[in-house]
């Protein structure tokens, strides 16, 4: 399949603002939102992006078309390194690519109209020649966008629009270009339930008549799985796992996947769902944990995690895993209430039903990790 956009090693840190005295006295500070990541989007694709609120999945959207300028990494589209362009080439780039953002009510200026909104576009990069063939743009990208008919809209303004029209303006307004690529940063999360469908179908529509590339960004994994081709699941920073969308579904292979897969609702009273729990909080991401990222949260850690940063590997044909022990792990379903109310010794984190804990003659309990840190009980001084 011909690539798009290849991304390589991309970074992008946001410096932690501090007082004067501080700023001299110590280190500068850093937000880690996108940690090295690579990944390719091919052509006529839809490729997901999910993960919590602040993993960097928008920050990651953000530096594809260039709304922000990365620490380090390459990003090429179609061939070309678009993370240094500067001047009339990233304006250039900028016609190529298009974003649609995730508020409706905040993206579009309640000052302008329809038309000048979507027309806007076409003035900056010099896009028609007379008003008249503009006007005829505007509607053509308002019938893509399903607002018919089109001449009813140009005169409106955001306010006597619904949400679900907003949105359609918003798409309209990326479509009058026809851009080759588009990152759409969570264009249904906004919107009633009832005005989703419709959007989630124009962008399908999309995806089959025009074939154009887009990078989807959500954190629901039902309606990313419902659009997309391929899914790479985000957290703190890094993509985790990377796969097609029904492999995701049915055979996740990292934790923090298996556990988010669990937590998709199943719409059956009777269905037995048993939820696959993690622990504790989502660290900072001004301090990432050493070794695996997801270690302090991860039921199945061992000694390494902590240590090494496990690579993305390929663990089946076009599934990539960030897990040193990826294809070893059984997910451990943990029914509520299941829960064994017992704590390690050595870090007071909870210790869960089916855990591997080694004991001493206290008696005392301790992660199997942290026992082998330990090496013997403080307290009774037996071997661990
Ligand atoms: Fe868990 Fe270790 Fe895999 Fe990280 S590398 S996800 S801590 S088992």
């Amino acid at each position: 399949m011909e690539a798009v956009y290849k991304v390589d090693g991309l970074k992008k840190l946001f410096p932690v603002t501090r007082g004067f005295v501080s700023s001299l006295l110590g280190k500068e500070l850093y937000v880690h939102a996108v940690n090295d990541i690579s990944f390719t989007i091919h052509k006529g694709e839809v490729f997901g992006f999910v993960g919590e609120s602040g993993c960097g999945k928008t920050t990651t959207g953000r530096c594809l078309v260039r709304l922000e300028d990365p620490t380090s990494g390459k990003m090429y589209f179609e061939g070309e390194d678009t993370s240094t362009l500067k001047g009339k080439a990233l304006k250039e780039f900028r016609r190529n690519v298009q974003m649609i953002f995730q508020d409706p009510y905040e993206s579009l200026n309640p000052r302008l109209s329809v038309f000048q909104t979507i027309a806007e576009p076409l003035i900056i990069h010099k896009v028609g020649d007379t008003h008249e063939e503009r006007v005829d743009m505007v509607c053509k990208a308002l019938e893509y966008a399903e607002l018919k008919p089109p001449e009813e809209f140009l005169q409106r303004f955001p306010h006597e629009l619904s949400g679900g029209q907003r949105q359609r303006v918003a798409i309209a307004r990326t479509l009058v270009l026809r851009p080759k690529f588009i990152v759409a940063d969570e264009p249904v999360s906004m919107l009633d339930v009832s005005i989703r469908a419709g959007i989630m179908n124009l962008m399908l529509n999309l995806r089959e008549e025009y074939h154009i590339p887009i990078m989807f960004i959500s954190h629901d994994v039902a309606v990313t799985r419902y659009m997309s081709h391929r899914i790479a699941v985000m957290y703190l920073g890094e993509i985790v796992e990377l796969t097609d969308s029904e492999t995701l579904i049915t055979d996740s292979l990292h934790p923090y996947t298996q556990a988010l897969m669990s937590a998709v609702p199943i719409p059956d009273p009777a269905a037995k769902h048993g939820r696959i729990k993690i622990l504790g909080e989502l660290p900072s991401p001004i301090n990432l944990p050493t070794g695996c990222t997801f270690h302090p949260r991860c039921l199945y850690k061992k000694g390494i995690c902590s240590k090494v940063i496990p690579a993305l590997r390929e663990v089946e044909k076009g599934h990539f895993v960030h897990c040193h022990f990826a294809g070893e792990i059984r997910p451990k379903m943990v029914e509520e209430g299941e829960v064994e109310e017992r704590y390690c010794e050595f870090c007071k984190g909870k210790i869960w039903k089916d855990m591997i804990t080694k004991t001493c003659d206290c008696p005392k309990y301790y992660h199997e990790n942290c026992a082998s840190e330990l090496g013997k009980c403080p307290i009774c001084g037996k071997q661990l």
